[in-house]
């Protein structure tokens, strides 16, 4: 076999990252891991109920990463259809029909304990779809390195070690998952706590639905992990909708102090920021993006930029405002 040179490598394996980056991971996450259906784009978001109240000409605003070769991936504004808002392929049909429909269906209401549950546990499905598929990305990247002969493929290199962690993450969220099945089985709600806010708003600004984690806050030897749902369940109104396992209650209310603690435009700065930090799968109203100047575009762009792989907690800008 003739020995490609290194810059027909480089230019295989760009084209490879553009090629893969479209490749979605796609399977069925339904309890038991073995349904063989082929996974649907699931919403994360209700689509008809709560994006329905940000749309603008059937779209919503959202970051967007393009690809540069040799530098960091560009992160701007972006407009994405409602049908691709917030989705993921980590469910089939039917599994998506049987599990959620009471949420689709019914109005959410704050009072009922399986409707909270029910709302965590889908964000926990995306949660770890997105581990799953980051996973798989990187391990198609490292196999290629391989191939290419960049990677020994033997010995430990920084290309292996990334493959490895994306893959400990991925088993750590199905891990957390698996709890959440076993929830749902024996319909022990009361095991989630929930910490729900309704504010009001002169018009909806954003969506949520996030599993985030702490940067190197551990509980029983595991990263603590949280969900966030911000629903715009009308024109008006807006719900927030913090949950986590009650056995995690004590180190969820101290990493959440500031928000719990405060009230009125200082709690929803404080929310604003904790999306900024921690937060990818969010979608804002165009309507709103549109109102904004551009020295507010720049700081909240650069903001979740700069917190992709680390949190910042000093940074403050009025700016980072997103309500
Ligand atoms: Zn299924």
């Amino acid at each position: 076999m003739n020995k490609l040179n290194e810059e027909e490598i480089k230019n295989k394996m760009l084209n490879f990252y553009f090629k893969f980056d479209s490749i979605k991971f796609n399977k069925c996450l339904e309890p038991s891991m073995t349904c063989k259906n082929t996974a649907i784009k699931a919403h994360s978001v209700q689509n008809s109920k709560i994006l329905e109240n940000l749309i603008d000409n059937g779209h919503v605003c959202t970051f967007t990463h393009k690809l540069i070769q040799n530098s960091f991936p560009k992160i701007e504004f972006g407009l994405l259809g409602r049908n691709e808002a917030t989705t993921f392929t980590g469910l089939c049909s039917t599994h998506d029909n049987e599990l959620f429909s009471t949420i689709d269906k019914d109005r959410i209401d704050l009072k009922n304990n399986e409707h909270l549950f029910l709302l965590a546990y889908r964000t926990i499905y995306k949660g770890l779809y997105a581990t799953m598929d980051a996973a798989f990305k990187i391990q198609i990247a490292y196999l290629q390195k391989i191939d290419l002969g960049i990677d020994p493929g033997d010995k430990q290199t920084i290309a292996c070690e990334l493959a490895t962690s994306r893959l400990m993450i991925s088993h750590q969220t199905w891990l957390y998952k698996t709890q959440f099945d076993n929830i749902l089985l024996n319909r022990y709600y009361d095991l989630i706590c929930h910490d729900t806010f309704i504010i009001n708003l002169k018009e909806p600004t954003i969506a949520v639905s996030s599993l985030f984690t702490i940067d190197k806050f551990l509980v029983d030897n595991y990263i603590l992990r949280i969900v966030l749902n911000v629903l715009p369940v009308s024109k008006t109104k807006t719900y927030i909708i913090f949950s986590y396992l009650k056995q995690h209650a004590t180190a969820a209310q101290a990493v959440l102090d500031k928000i719990l603690n405060s009230t009125d435009s200082y709690q929803l700065y404080e929310i604003s920021r904790l999306i900024l930090n921690h937060c990818e799968n969010f979608v804002l109203s165009p309507t709103y993006v549109k109102s904004w100047s551009s020295s507010k575009k720049d700081t909240i762009t650069k903001f979740f930029k700069d917190t992709i792989f680390e949190g910042n907690y000093d940074f403050h800008s009025p700016e980072l405002y997103l309500f």
